[in-house]
C-alpha cells in the first residue's frame, strides 16, 4: 500500500469527468487500498479517484457521527438522488465544506439535506445508502468529483471570489500542483 500525491486545483484530471470502472481486478483493489491510505494520511473524510490522477468514477469515503457510528466504504460507479437545494444562504458554522484539493480552506455552500447513493464494491455487488445531513455532503462532494467539478466551483459570493484570489496567491488553477500527505504540510 501506499500514499498517494494528491492533486491540487488546476490538474486537468479533476475539471473534466471521469470514465466508468470496467474491471474489478487487482489494479483495482490495490488503486482502493491506496485510497484508503491517502484519505486517512491527509486526513480527510472522503476522496476520489481523480484527486489521486485517475480518471475513473469511484470514490472512498470515511466518516465518524455523533452518535460514534464509522461510515466507511468505496462506491465504484456511483449515482446520486439528492434533495432539492435551500435557497437561503449557507451558514458558515454548520455548512462549511473542505477539499484535500484545495487543501487548507474552508467555505460555506448549500448542499442537498438527504442523499441516496447507489454504487458497486469492491466485489462487485452493488448497494444504496440512505444518507442526510453531513454524510450526504461528503457524497455530493465527491460525486462531483466524478463530473470534474470541485465545491469550490459552486461557491457563491462573496467566497468564490476569495476561493479565486487564494488559488491566484498559491499558483493554482493550472496544471503540475500536488501534495503528499504525511510529508507537506499544506495547513500550516
Ligand atoms: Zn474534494
Amino acid at each position: 500500500m501506499a500514499v498517494l500525491p494528491i492533486r491540487i486545483s488546476g490538474e486537468p484530471v479533476l475539471h473534466s469527468p471521469a470514465a466508468p470502472v470496467t474491471e474489478w481486478d487487482d489494479d483495482l483493489r490495490t488503486l482502493v487500498a491506496d485510497m484508503f491510505e491517502t484519505m486517512d494520511a491527509a486526513p480527510g473524510v472522503g476522496l476520489a479517484g481523480p484527486q489521486v490522477g485517475v480518471p475513473l468514477r469511484l470514490f472512498v469515503y470515511g466518516w465518524t457521527d455523533d452518535d460514534e457510528v464509522l461510515h466507511r466504504g468505496v462506491a465504484i460507479n456511483p449515482e446520486l438522488f439528492i434533495t432539492p437545494t435551500s435557497t437561503l444562504p449557507a451558514d458558515p458554522d454548520d455548512e462549511s465544506e473542505g477539499c484535500l484539493s484545495f487543501p487548507g480552506e474552508r467555505f460555506p455552500l448549500v448542499r442537498g439535506a438527504k442523499a441516496i447513493l447507489r454504487a458497486t464494491d469492491l466485489e462487485g455487488v452493488q448497494y444504496e445508502i440512505e444518507a442526510d445531513g453531513w454524510l450526504a455532503r461528503i457524497f455530493q462532494h465527491e460525486f462531483d468529483h466524478l463530473e470534474g467539478r470541485l465545491y469550490v466551483d459552486r461557491l457563491e459570493r462573496p467566497f468564490n471570489r476569495v476561493a479565486a484570489k487564494i488559488a491566484r496567491k498559491r499558483g493554482w488553477g493550472e496544471p503540475g500542483n500536488a501534495w503528499l500527505p504525511g510529508t507537506d504540510d499544506l495547513d500550516a
